[in-house]
């Protein structure tokens, strides 16, 4: 009887020690099919399966993101997530000091990370004969609550919240997202307008506010506003969260530090 119950100890020490364990889906990053699935739970569906299944592309496409700051994928929206109180924009630099650019004011600036891709954008609009205004770009927290509170006073607080983004929820309060031309929805149907709204992804600058994404970002459709999230970026919302900005950008916020600490030397 000992015996035999020796021998059943052996066996279930066999049986955990020869136990396989989940493997890695790419060699250089310690992230387990398991592990990729934790990281989608408050996904859609078909985002969810587009990713699953596609799992090997889809690691070896985000890596490369995770060289950039965190700063650039820095999720915000009305309803729910705010920056952390004492978020600064990194290394501002003013757009008057590049000729290139046309801009509607001198005191307008935007993080430095953001220039070389808005550079190759405004110049190749060129060749097409188009000029891309800059109306909009950087606001700080104080300026926003400022803009704010001075709708708050004329209309209320409720109206302002439709029109304006809360203090610490703009995306100009990161330095990398821009207003272009009027600033109104007829841009959209302007030479520039039209060239943004085609172009623009390729050179890493995603449109915010989409139509028909209204109950999604708390925001009307805004033609003019665009955020600075490299071409890499650009690709993969569009091939694996069905081309929703919002999407892209939480799942980043939420997973840029687990899926960074997971590459492996
Ligand atoms: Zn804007």
């Amino acid at each position: 009887m000992e015996k035999k119950s020796l021998f059943f100890f052996f066996l279930i020490i066999l049986f955990f020690s020869c136990k396989v364990e989940e493997p890695f889906i790419v060699e250089d990053m310690s992230i387990t099919e398991s592990k990729l699935k934790a990281t989608l739970i408050n996904f859609p569906e078909n985002i969810q399966n587009k990713i699953l299944s596609d799992n090997t592309n889809f690691l070896n496409s985000i890596k490369p993101l995770l060289k950039n700051s965190s700063d650039l994928f820095l999720f915000c929206d009305k309803q729910n997530y705010t920056f952390p109180q004492n978020y600064r924009a990194k290394d501002l630099v003013y757009l008057k000091d590049y000729k290139d650019f046309s801009i509607n004011r001198n005191n307008l600036q935007i993080s430095k990370v953001a220039i070389p891709s808005l550079l190759e954008m405004v110049k190749s609009a060129k060749k097409d004969n188009t000029n891309i205004l800059i109306s909009s770009a950087f606001r700080s927290y104080e300026y926003q609550y400022k803009i704010f509170y001075r709708d708050v006073k004329k209309d209320g607080f409720e109206e302002a919240k439709k029109w304006i983004a809360f203090p610490g929820t703009s995306q100009h309060q990161l330095g990398t997202s821009i207003d272009f031309g009027s600033i109104e929805p007829e841009y959209e149907f302007t030479k520039a307008g039209k060239w943004l709204l085609e172009n623009a992804s390729k050179f890493g600058w995603s449109l915010s506010f989409p139509k028909d994404e209204e109950s999604l970002t708390g925001y009307s459709y805004e033609c003019w506003h665009f955020r600075y999230i490299t071409k890499e970026g650009c690709k993969l919302q569009k091939e694996y969260f069905s081309n929703y900005q919002y999407y892209f950008l939480k799942y980043m916020s939420e997973n840029y530090y687990l899926l960074k600490a997971s590459i492996m030397d």
